[in-house]
């Protein structure tokens, strides 16, 4: 494994010498914010629209980033750089910082702000040539009375625990309902469904991230002439619709072709889904920040 660059407070270590301390409130207590980032031949996918998303998810738990989102941006930029990577996975995490062994963070004075840069670990090919099947699960999606789910923060507990059931249940992915019984998102993904030629998505209320690969696809929908609409829906609705897919930085957009044993439409990712994914992967080329090169601005800029 190559030792790679990673930017730790200000500096660049190797990752083989970051570290954390055992009594940071990250680690402690999963108190903290964070974002998952995609690199494409040298353009961060909607890097600014993930910094926002990070600064206000830190906000809302009362967590102070020691950077103006300008200086973030930069230090976001100059890692991928330094690692050369042209497509690669970012990870950027704020904890609270080294405290006590108690749950109160007014003593953590020192928020820890970590960049990951690595090569991507893309799904199979053949999961986005023939779809995803997928299960919903026991467990439920927080209620945004406890812990709002547009709040990205690294109290991932709640996803891991479905992530656990989608891999018991022997699927790539698996589907949590909010209290109510609405379907909200993936463990890691935003969920859409189409019927009759328009789209559906979950509203954030219901229980979902914003995620930042959802509003590109509305944003897609909306230049391609596909009416999206965001409303709550029930399992029976994705039973029922055309097609199914789900999207997320890592995910990309996937077909979901079966639901907890009902085959979605023709149990074949739906010609709406491939027109998307095919523009999607148009989109993250050209949309977000350039990687600086060492001879000077990357060329597609
Ligand atoms: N929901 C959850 C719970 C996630 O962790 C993610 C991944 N960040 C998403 C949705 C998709 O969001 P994005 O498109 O911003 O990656």
């Amino acid at each position: 494994m190559e030792d790679r660059w990673v930017f730790m407070n200000g500096k660049y270590v190797k990752q083989t010498e970051a570290s954390v301390s055992i009594f940071d409130h990250g680690f402690l207590y999963g108190d903290g914010v964070f974002e998952g980032i995609r690199v494409y031949e040298g353009n961060v996918f909607r890097l600014k629209e993930h910094l926002e998303r990070l600064y206000e998810s830190a906000r809302s738990i009362l967590l102070e980033i020691p950077y103006p989102i300008g200086e973030l941006e930069k230090y976001v930029l100059e890692t991928v750089q330094r690692n050369r990577l042209t497509n690669a996975y970012i990870r950027l995490v704020v904890s609270r910082g080294v405290g006590e062994l108690c749950l109160d963070p007014s003593k953590c004075s020192d928020p820890q702000v970590i960049i990951i840069a690595d090569q991507v670990k893309m799904f199979p090919k053949e999961m986005y040539d023939k779809g995803l099947k997928v299960v919903t699960v026991p467990t439920r999606r927080n209620i945004p009375d406890a812990l709002n789910p547009k709040i990205k923060s690294l109290n991932y507990l709640n996803n891991v625990l479905v992530k656990i059931e989608a891999n018991q249940a022997g699927v790539g992915e698996a589907l949590m309902l909010n209290s109510d019984g609405y379907v909200a998102e993936g463990s890691g993904d935003n969920i859409f469904i189409i019927k009759r030629g328009r789209l559906y998505t979950p509203p954030c209320y219901v229980g979902a991230l914003d995620g930042i690969t959802r509003q590109a696809i509305m944003d897609l929908c909306k230049r391609l002439g596909y009416q999206v609409i965001e409303e709550p829906f029930t399992r029976h609705d994705v039973f029922v619709a055309d097609e199914c897919f789900l999207t997320g930085t890592a995910a990309e957009v996937i077909a979901v072709v079966d639901v907890d044993g009902r085959k979605i439409g023709d149990g074949q990712p739906g010609p709406i889904t491939r027109h998307l994914l095919q523009e999607f992967r148009k989109l993250v080329t050209v949309d977000g920040s350039k990687v600086y090169s060492e001879v000077g601005v990357d060329s597609k800029s």
